[in-house]
């Protein structure tokens, strides 16, 4: 429910890296600053969301300006949303609606652990698409086999997605993750634990656009899930938020 995520006050937000963007605080002002869509500022108002998170106000400006990200941030304070804002703005136009320079290929990957909590981001994701011809696809056996398809394929915004079915559909050669210019590992402490490391090095070495945008969010980031995050950050932005005993 929209009480789980609690209000900003009541979080306190500590930044680490080099130029750290300065935060936000309202969804509005994505729109003077940014310039993003006025459809995902309406979709957010639109679902309840009117004052951003702590992790919202800090993480959405720092990917807009295409920073990487190491955001570590308490289970319900809203990471879900910090990454979907700026990557759906940042994408701009839908590919099946754009006349040139969106490249080929899928342009934005969210991982996460379970095919439930792909299942929630999507959902999650579907809100902020509202109004445009996005394509956001949850990747499965089924979706895979219709992206064998490169015409097809080519229409996609975002896939989101476990480490497993990408690296199924890598290996089977039906699908390039080379336009990829986003992506996103959610519950990143147990993304880059030893259960899915060979997975995720796999896809990290697919993805070769020399653009891309790296971002890992998570409760919580043990020393050696910090210590590969780090590794493949670019420069990287380091928030982490608390929250506040009273
Ligand atoms: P996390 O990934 O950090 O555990 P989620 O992204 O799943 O958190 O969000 C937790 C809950 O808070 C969800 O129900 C979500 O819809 C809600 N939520 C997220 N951002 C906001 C916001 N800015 N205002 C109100 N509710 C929000
Ligand atoms: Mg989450």
């Amino acid at each position: 429910g929209l009480e789980e995520a609690p209000a900003i006050a009541k979080q306190r937000v500590t930044t680490r890296g080099t130029n750290v963007p300065v935060h936000i605080n309202t969804f509005l002002e994505l729109k003077d600053r940014y310039q993003i869509p006025t459809h995902i500022i309406s979709n957010l108002s639109q679902h309840g969301y009117t004052q951003p998170t702590g992790i919202q106000s800090y993480g959405i400006p720092i990917l807009l300006e295409s920073r990487d990200l190491a955001a570590i941030s308490p289970t319900g304070t809203g990471k879900t949303l910090s990454y979907l804002v700026p990557v759906l703005a940042s994408l701009g136009t839908p590919a099946s609606s754009a006349k040139s320079d969106t490249g080929s290929g899928v342009r934005a990957i969210v991982i996460a652990p379970t095919r439930e909590l792909a299942h929630q981001i999507y959902n999650e994701c579907l809100k902020l698409a509202q109004g445009r011809k996005w394509r956001v696809v949850l990747f499965s056996k089924a979706t895979a086999s219709t992206l064998a398809d490169k015409s097809v394929r080519d229409k996609v915004d975002i896939i989101i997605s476990t480490p497993l079915r990408l690296v199924t559909s890598l290996q089977s050669g039906k699908l390039e993750l080379g336009n990829v210019r986003h992506l996103i590992l959610d519950e990143a402490d147990r993304m880059l634990d030893v259960e899915f490391l060979p997975q995720m090095e796999e896809i990290f070495a697919s993805c070769t656009h020399p653009q891309i945008q790296k971002a890992v969010f998570s409760a919580t980031l043990p020393a050696g899930a910090e210590k590969i995050a780090m590794g493949i950050l670019h420069d990287p932005i380091r928030v982490v938020v608390g929250l506040k005993d009273t």
